[in-house]
């Protein structure tokens, strides 16, 4: 059950308002990588668990981002207030001055409709867990550039907060992880081909005219991957290996 509690987790304070920066804030608010998107994952992957322990870790980080929804929502008002009355104001965004009154709504910086189709949820722990590491690390440089687009103190204060909060549930969902006890390759039941899962396919090559170069090979070796040429400049001299898929160059190709 939740419960409201007539208090920001952050006390957000803004000197001037700034409209522009208002419609910014948005992308945390109603955005694919803001805090409702954050909340909903968590809370529905939450509800989804057998499992006690991960469960209230997933409810328990849910329930924070409801609480910074609800800090960038109010700092995103106060930035946006003035769009109700001023001309000026209402071009930094037009959809939430008229048919919001300049106050917030679920959209994203351009006026996209929040979607459920931002949510990335598995029913798979080692995979939901990545999801939600992945959506905390773009929470994260969101904030950070956001960050970068203002000089108003109590906005910088708040958005700091919010920021350093992403990285800590970044390191909980690491270290719920790390808990399931699989290997990093380990997803889900089945076991992938042996010999296949190895090969790196060299799929870009040549040197290109902005100096992009064919680096990859050094690096595949380097990284235990056994290296196969371009399956597709050598077609003639391959073989696949019909069970695996695997590429073999063929024992009567030329060196
Ligand atoms: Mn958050
Ligand atoms: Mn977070």
């Amino acid at each position: 059950m939740y419960h409201h509690v007539k208090q920001l987790m952050y006390t957000v304070k803004v000197g001037e308002a700034d409209p522009r920066f208002g419609n910014m804030l948005l992308e945390q608010f109603g955005g694919a990588n803001g805090e409702l998107a954050a909340a909903m994952q968590y809370t529905i992957q939450g509800i989804n668990t057998p499992d006690p322990q991960l469960k209230d870790v997933l409810m328990d980080i849910g329930t924070e981002e409801l609480s910074h929804l609800e800090v960038i929502g109010t700092l995103a008002r106060m930035h946006l207030k003035p769009a109700a009355a001023a001309r000026k104001a209402a071009e930094a965004d037009p959809l939430l001055a008229i048919t919001g009154g300049g106050g917030v709504n679920l959209y994203n910086s351009q006026g996209s409709a929040w979607t459920a189709d931002y949510l990335k949820i598995t029913g798979q722990p080692e995979v939901d867990l990545r999801n939600n590491i992945a959506a905390e690390a773009r929470a994260k440089i969101t904030y950070e550039r956001l960050l970068a687009f203002t000089d108003d103190q109590g906005s910088k204060d708040a958005l700091q907060f919010l920021m350093t909060r992403e990285i800590t549930h970044m390191k909980a969902f690491m270290q719920a992880l790390e808990g399931l006890g699989k290997g990093p390759l380990e997803i889900g039941m089945l076991p992938p081909t042996p010999g296949l899962v190895d090969q790196f396919f060299n799929d870009s090559t040549g040197e290109g005219q902005e100096g992009a170069v064919d680096m990859s090979t050094t690096w595949a070796r380097q990284n235990g991957f056994e290296v196969v040429e371009s399956p597709a400049f050598h077609a003639d001299q391959m073989e696949v290996d019909g069970p695996t898929g695997a590429r073999r160059r063929r024992s009567s190709a030329k060196k």
